[in-house]
């Protein structure tokens, strides 16, 4: 099949090669390929490639091969699409995701003797690459992922969580869906700083935000807004919905005992509920709404639930 010089560079090189005849029986194959897929020239020359590969995904290589041939095009699979096509042993010393070598394959219509139509199949070992690229996307999932998550509590940063009040609000306006905004603020928080220390009112803060957390929908979405300050946008929500999914985490909270140093902390909130009207003309003047309503709710004596009042249009 080839020369004692192009069998001899063939065997030198750092890339699997494999040349079928066009009823994918293999006629050659290299050392780079015996070596990795651990099997003898008895064992392979000669013998359909499915038989030698049994691995292989048979319709699409058939399909993939047949249009090689009759379009005389190259073709191209890299491992991003399918990690491997051949299970061949890596010979890499990190540790990877899969037990086999991540491919690159190139199929090539070349010509036999006598004009005979071949495929050549060029396999390159690209488990470094996939292994890296992997490795940085995950990496970069994480970046992404901490970029909006507040490290205490574990809900959305004030950022992230306004973004989404941006985009729920202007979706809300559009398509005349209701939406609703929850404020909330640990009552005398200062207080509970100064008898249980700072490191108690880090503890209440996770504990309390555990606690919301549980009681809200998929769809909602939860951000620490300021210190002790939380909000909530509960998308298609009305103004009942709102106010009920409200007293819920007000009277949840203020029966949730947190354990700390061997003490029992409790807390309580207030919370302002804002739902988008006409006049609303910027997603800020929703957070207003319901910090007014907040306000008031302190006003009134903490631990409870105020309603931001619906401007009557003259
Ligand atoms: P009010 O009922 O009116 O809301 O009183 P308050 O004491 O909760 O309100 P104020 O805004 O005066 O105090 C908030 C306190 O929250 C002050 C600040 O030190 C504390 N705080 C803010 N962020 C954190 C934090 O991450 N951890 C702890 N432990 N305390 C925090
Ligand atoms: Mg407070
Ligand atoms: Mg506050």
């Amino acid at each position: 099949m080839l020369d004692a010089l192009s069998k001899n560079i063939s065997d030198q090189l750092n890339t699997g090669i494999l040349i079928l005849d066009h009823d994918f029986n293999i006629l050659m194959w290299n050392r780079f390929l015996k070596v990795h897929a651990n099997k003898s020239d008895k064992d392979v020359i000669g013998n359909s490639i499915f038989k030698v590969f049994p691995e292989l995904p048979r319709k699409w290589f058939e399909r993939k091969l047949s249009s090689v041939i009759q379009l005389k095009n190259q073709s191209f699979c890299s491992w991003e699409q399918r990690h491997h096509l051949f299970e061949l042993s890596h010979s890499r010393p990190i540790t990877t995701d899969s037990d086999f070598m991540a491919q690159n394959c190139t199929f090539m219509p070349i010509e036999g003797e006598n004009g005979a139509e071949r495929i050549c199949i060029l396999i390159e070992d690209v488990t470094d690459v996939c292994h890296y690229q992997t490795q940085l996307t995950k990496v970069l999932q994480e970046l992404a992922l901490a970029n909006r998550i507040d490290g205490l509590t574990q809900t959305f940063n004030r950022k992230h969580w306004e973004e989404c009040l941006a985009s729920e609000f202007s979706r809300a306006v559009r398509y005349k869906q209701d939406l609703a905004l929850i404020m909330l603020d640990l009552d005398e928080f200062k207080v509970l700083n100064d008898t249980y220390g700072h490191q108690g009112g880090d503890i209440a803060l996770i504990e309390t935000a555990k606690s919301i957390n549980e009681l809200l929908r998929m769809g909602d979405l939860f951000g620490r807004y300021g210190g002790e300050e939380f909000a909530i946008i509960l998308p298609n929500t009305d103004l009942a919905g709102a106010e009920e999914v409200a007293e819920r985490i007000r009277i949840d909270i203020a029966n949730n005992i947190i354990e700390f140093q061997e003490q029992n902390i409790t807390v309580t909130v207030s919370i302002g509920v804002a739902v988008v009207n006409e006049q609303d003309l910027r997603y800020e003047d929703l957070i207003s709404h319901a910090d007014i309503a907040l306000y008031q709710a302190k006003k009134l004596g903490r631990n409870r639930v105020c309603i931001a009042k619906k401007k009557v249009v003259a």
